[in-house]
């Protein structure tokens, strides 16, 4: 049966535990309220475990993936099979001609990647994905580009909104209400148990040359992860939610949400509904 989704949000996750670390309360929330949510994942993960072969890797990862989706309700996982942790010697423009291949497939009217202007992201991955999915979304309008797209059926297509996350955002500009769907993206995040469990070995190895352990990483490495994780969404959940000036007790994520740019108070005053089309979500601080 066809379902009654309205819009459809592209995530471009580089790593399977992206999408859950950082908007993990935003794709949960964009799903409860009808979208397709669309979780697209580059690299296969296959380095990132602890104690574990490659093959079990990419097995667990991929399982956990599955289960963190369906937890966030995302509708569908698209593998794009790149080796994890070699994306900066893959051609950027094979990268984005997957992008671009997306975009008129999918037809989203948003997409939520890492920054490409972002700060103090130090993995070439999130780095390279950024860069490639921002030139596929002027790529994927040229009717010259990547004909056999068209050859297939797909048409030249524009995305509306480009959500941009990351760990520090010049620009950022608008913020999510994801207070009511903590609990869903604590759980997704805990999900991703063995890439989870990766992270928490690499504050144990950094702990231990800076000679201390950490009881709080021991309990969440031998025992139960969920209380670390809930912390630190809980946290910074809350400073996001401060410097937006939400009510007291509210929690948020933060992105730069870009779309017409400057041209943005022209086409607001003179813009005119297509018959037939879903009306356009409302977003604070760019609609008049
Ligand atoms: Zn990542």
């Amino acid at each position: 049966m066809e379902s009654p989704h309205r819009h459809t949000a592209l995530i471009i996750s580089p790593h399977a535990d992206d999408a859950a670390a950082f908007m993990g309360g935003t794709a949960a929330r964009f799903a409860a309220e009808g979208w397709k949510v669309v979780l697209v994942r580059v690299t296969d993960d296959r380095k990132d475990s602890v104690g574990l072969t490659v093959e079990e890797t990419i097995a667990a990862n991929t399982r956990e993936l599955h289960k963190a989706a369906a937890l966030l309700g995302i509708a569908e996982v698209v593998e794009l099979g790149f080796e994890t942790d070699q994306l900066a010697d893959v051609r950027e423009t094979a990268l984005r001609e997957r992008f671009v291949y997306l975009f008129r497939k999918y037809r989203p009217y948003a997409v939520f990647s890492f920054d490409p202007f972002g700060l103090y992201e130090g993995n070439m991955d999130h780095i390279a994905t950024a860069q490639a999915v921002e030139e596929a979304f002027w790529v994927a309008c040229f009717d010259l580009h990547h004909p056999e797209h068209l050859a297939e059926g797909l048409a030249p297509f524009s995305v509306c909104e480009r959500w941009y996350f990351g760990r520090h955002l010049p620009g950022a500009n608008h913020a999510v209400d994801v207070t009511d769907y903590l609990d869903q993206s604590a759980a997704a995040l805990c999900a991703h148990r063995t890439m989870m469990r990766n992270v928490i070995q690499q504050y144990r190895l950094q702990a231990q040359t800076w000679g201390k352990t950490i009881p709080l990483l021991e309990h969440a490495f031998h025992d139960d992860p969920e209380p670390l994780f809930r912390e630190y969404l809980h946290g910074r959940g809350e400073a996001v939610a401060h410097q937006f000036g939400l009510p007291e007790g509210r929690l948020a994520e933060v992105f730069r949400l870009v779309r017409f740019g400057d041209l943005e108070p022209l086409f607001q005053a003179t813009g005119e509904p297509i018959p037939g089309a879903p009306e356009p979500p409302r977003r604070e601080g760019i609609d008049a």
